[in-house]
């Protein structure tokens, strides 16, 4: 059965196409040559499915996406409270490259901004470590993230190496004040080889998913972080992922979210789902354009929004009983995505069993839009594939089944007392 997760993200890559404003960042000479038009989007759930469309294989350097990701390795070095000693999590409502520190700690405000991502490489591997081995530790925590290999873009690094200057200045500034002892160059140099990080959509929605996954890898099942330092990087992706636009990203999408220079855009849902999406266009705030786009509709028609909760997940099939003639599926709770994505699996799996195939909704609370468009074309599919599908809808949660043509599923009697 063709996957409908796949065909909504395929239309909504068509829709959001036409979007072709914004500009390429040009302050790095290497990616002012970047295509703009490339574009891809990439979904994976907790469960380890990934789904993506467009260019979803090409590389591109993860830039500032990389500070969550390196906020969480010094985290698990280091531990919450020796990081937290040196960096902190307040929004700073300026761009992120200025020196930004707290008044009186002159801690960097968080680790998102360049003063605290730089500061935060200089706390990966031992101190004193050499620029090789902080970068093989960020190679290596990421790699684990993503569940494979990664590797360095070595023109992309020498080309934002030699215009470096500012972030050579707030190194030397922050060395200054006593916040790093680290050579400022090697601090600097090792800080934007972790940028020069290659990854496609589909390794950010990998990486995503395991932060989702309270720090578990859905595919490799390691405990690449802890729960709490899982709970700690989104937490600093709520405030401030998205640059200055952060409160107006979180009141829409709802999504915590992490952007960068090169055009992708990191989201993570948890308990849900790891989301990448890449176009280099970015707007004035440095947030890619189609990416913004992407992440608003993608929140709205799958009810993505953090605040707006439920029962998530497998957790919304209760039982599935196949006997001889027929098979019944009972579900309950809130369907939203990630519910109508593990029922469509679940069904997938189903495929050949013939007979009557009966959807009991009774103890189901809510389907969300795109969690009913999922189980129509579910249904939809069942009846073409030779079956007679039947529901039990007691308390109309799923109104005017019209699976198209006016053909509609059997409503059998509830036998609830
Ligand atoms: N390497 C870039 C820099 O430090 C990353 C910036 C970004 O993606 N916002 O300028």
């Amino acid at each position: 059965m063709e996957s409908p997760v796949r065909k909504y993200m395929l239309q909504l890559l068509e829709e959001t196409r036409g979007q072709d404003g914004g500009e390429l960042a040009d302050y790095i000479p290497e990616l002012a040559k970047a295509r703009p038009d490339v574009f891809a989007i990439a979904m994976t759930t907790i469960e380890g499915r990934t789904y993506s469309v467009g260019d979803d294989e090409r590389e591109f350097t993860i830039q500032s996406i990389s500070k969550p990701f390196a906020y969480a390795a010094a985290l698990t070095d280091r531990g919450l409270d020796a990081v937290a000693a040196k960096v902190g999590v307040e929004p700073t409502g300026e761009a992120f490259n200025e020196l930004s520190l707290e008044r009186g700690t002159n801690r960097p405000k968080n680790p998102l901004i360049n003063a605290g991502a730089i500061t935060i490489h200089s706390m990966l591997a031992e101190p004193g470590s050499s620029l090789e081995e902080r970068a093989e530790r960020t190679v290596e925590f990421f790699s684990r993230l993503a569940g494979r290999h990664l590797e360095m873009d070595e023109s992309v690094f020498r080309s934002e190496l030699e215009t470096a200057d500012r972030n050579f200045a707030l190194a030397h500034m922050l060395r200054n004040l006593g916040v790093f002892e680290e050579h400022a160059h090697q601090a600097v140099a090792g800080y934007v080889a972790q940028c020069a990080i290659k990854v496609t959509v589909r390794d950010l929605a990998v990486m995503g998913a395991t932060l989702a996954n309270r720090g578990v890898h859905p595919f490799t099942g390691e405990h690449v972080a802890s729960r709490e330092v899982a709970r700690q990087v989104l937490a600093v992706m709520v405030s401030a992922g998205m640059y200055d636009a952060s409160g107006t990203w979180f009141s829409n999408v709802g999504i915590p979210a992490k952007s960068g220079v090169s055009g992708g855009i990191l989201g993570v849902l948890p308990g849900q789902v790891g989301i990448g999406v890449m176009s280099p266009r970015l707007d004035r705030q440095g947030n890619s354009v189609r990416g913004v786009r992407v992440f608003n509709k993608l929140s709205q028609d799958m009810g993505l929004h953090l605040l707006d909760a439920g029962i998530f997940g497998s957790n919304v099939i209760r039982s599935v009983s196949e006997e001889p003639h027929e098979t019944i599926m009972r579900m309950q709770g809130v369907i939203q995505f990630s519910g109508a994505e593990a029922i469509m699996h679940r069904l997938a799996g189903l495929e050949c069993a013939s007979g009557t195939m009966v959807f009991d909704l009774s103890r189901v609370t809510r389907l969300d839009a795109m969690a009913r468009r999922m189980f129509l074309e579910g249904l939809r599919r069942l009846i073409a594939d030779g079956h007679r599908v039947e529901i039990i809808d007691p308390d109309d949660v799923l109104p005017d089944p019209n699976l198209g043509g006016n053909v509609y599923p059997v409503q059998r009697e509830s036998d609830r007392g």
